[in-house]
């Protein structure tokens, strides 16, 4: 699986049930490898149980147990059968004040209980425009990767992110994503000593760019939002990043 490319698809808090159900009719019978990992809203996850494909949460909470209203902890998910978790996300970052340490307790967390994680870091777009991408990644890295070992590092995938990508149509460049995994797998290897971290990317991914987002060498996979939400889009992607690889 580590050499494998993988597709996560981030349902975010789209679909009510009638239309998560019409998803399911399609996804249940044409998604077969366990390459992609679905995280739907919570509430809907064990609808997506007991398939080819893997699930994952798009939150966890900081603490492996505890009364903690509200919350689903590291140790009820993978007690599912829940292996993977997205943590870090932008929506989070931005939308409910998430900040490095407690992105990077949740890390803690989720690795204690032996759970994938998918660390999402990305820079704005005024950082962007401010020439401040590198500086914004590495702090985001660093701190979310902050006491975890070589070990815990293996159940580590960083998404790249640009928060300006995301939603948007506005793709990051195959140049700009190249250049940056190369640094976060750099950052990584400086910072925790751990060579082989796995890099995918993610912000509007779609049926159209996929073609050509796949050629990209130094990249293990996509984080996919809104196509993952349409059937036909994300079969798409799917076939040419873990079908026909
Ligand atoms: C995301 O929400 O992580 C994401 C990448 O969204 P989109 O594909 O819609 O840009």
């Amino acid at each position: 699986m580590e050499n494998e490319k993988i597709v996560v698809g981030n349902l975010k808090t789209k679909m009510n049930i009638e239309e998560i159900s019409q998803y399911l009719k399609v996804i249940n019978k044409e998604v077969i490898s366990e390459q992609v990992i679905i995280c739907p809203t919570s509430i809907y996850i064990p609808y997506f149980l007991k398939q080819r494909y893997k699930v994952g949460l798009q939150n966890t909470f900081i603490n492996e147990d505890g009364p903690y209203t509200g919350e689903i902890t590291p140790n009820q998910a993978t007690s599912m059968g829940i292996h993977y978790t997205i943590i870090g996300h932008s929506e989070r970052r931005i939308n409910l004040n998430e900040d490095d340490e407690l992105i990077n307790k949740k890390m803690i967390s989720a690795v204690k209980s032996n759970m994938n994680i998918i660390l999402c870091i990305g820079e704005t777009i005024e950082e962007k425009q401010m020439l401040k991408t590198d500086m914004v990644l590495r702090r985001q890295l660093v701190n979310a990767l902050n006491g975890l070992s070589i070990d815990m590092l293996h159940n580590v995938i960083i998404a790249y992110e640009p928060v300006w990508a995301i939603g948007t149509n506005n793709v990051a460049s195959i140049k700009e994503i190249e250049r940056t995994a190369n640094y976060i797998k750099m950052i990584v290897h400086q910072n925790r000593g751990y060579k082989n971290m796995r890099v995918i990317y993610g912000g509007s991914v779609n049926e159209q760019n996929i073609k050509e987002l796949n050629q990209i060498k130094n990249i293990s996979g996509f984080l996919v939002g809104g196509a993952s939400t349409d059937t036909d889009k994300f079969l798409s992607i799917i076939n040419e990043v873990v079908v026909n690889q």
